[in-house]
């Protein structure tokens, strides 16, 4: 929906969720043509006929919403609002306000995207690229999946169901994984994205399409936030536990430490 259509108006509602000055984001974004919608890794990406890519990362809570001529454009948190001309708007919000928005040269944002590890979807993303990458690590392969310089896009969800779809357990250290496990592992971690991209994503709770929508994945899952139910596969009770700070969710039957 956005392709084709001008930035007539920015106004920052919350000035702490941007990675450029609002001045910038203001100035350069007025009357720029939106050209297309990209993504790479968990940003949003979308360029201008200026050559500026106005970056957004959801973080926890946030929402890229548009609302068409007619739609009231009422949001719980609003932190940006694109005005697109004929009543349409974009609204980034966000009640917790880890994401972030900004506004980068093509050139900035070539030279960011280079930290960003290789996409798991991608054709050149082979089980032996995985592999190579694993064997250069000695941290757990759920911290490994989450660091988007080793891989991009992988968030806790996607990270824990493909572990446990690989029968692999989360703390394993990323260079114990033998040849035949991390392919196992690259063939779950796209068979869960390509699902979940199916579905339209995953809510558990804050979650949202463009349109407003909960994405349909939750019931897809197979371990994640499902401590104490009976694995899928198995029938073995789940377990929740913590570590780097984030929950892994494991069935010790199919993922032997
Ligand atoms: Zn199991």
């Amino acid at each position: 929906v956005l392709p084709g259509r001008t930035v007539r108006r920015t106004r920052v509602v919350k000035s702490d969720i941007l990675g450029t000055s609002a001045w910038t984001l203001t100035r350069r974004l007025k009357d720029a043509r939106l050209r297309s919608v990209d993504r790479r890794g968990k940003n949003i990406v979308i360029r201008t006929d200026e050559d500026d890519v106005l970056v957004v990362n959801l973080g926890m809570t946030g929402r890229l919403l548009f609302f068409g001529a007619g739609r009231s454009a009422k949001t719980s948190h609003p932190a940006v609002r694109f005005d697109l001309g004929g009543e349409a708007r974009l609204v980034y919000d966000d009640v917790r306000r880890f994401g972030r928005v900004e506004l980068l040269t093509e050139t900035e944002w070539l030279k960011r995207q280079e930290r960003l590890g290789p996409e798991p979807l991608a054709r050149s993303f082979s089980p032996s690229q995985l592999h190579d990458r694993l064997q250069h690590s000695r941290t757990p392969v759920r911290t490994f999946l989450l660091d988007q310089r080793r891989i991009a896009g992988v968030g806790n969800i996607y990270a824990n169901e493909a572990l446990h779809m690989a029968g692999i357990h989360p703390r394993r250290a990323a260079n114990t994984l033998s040849r035949s496990e991390s392919e196992s592992l690259h063939r779950s971690l796209r068979r869960v994205l390509r699902t979940a991209l199916r579905s339209g994503g995953t809510t558990l709770r804050d979650y949202r399409d463009a349109n407003g929508n909960e994405g349909r994945n939750a019931p897809n899952l197979r371990a994640y936030g499902r401590a104490s139910l009976p694995c899928p596969a198995c029938g073995h009770r789940i377990r929740r536990i913590v570590f780097g700070g984030r929950s892994a969710f494991v069935c010790l039957r199919c993922q032997a430490p």
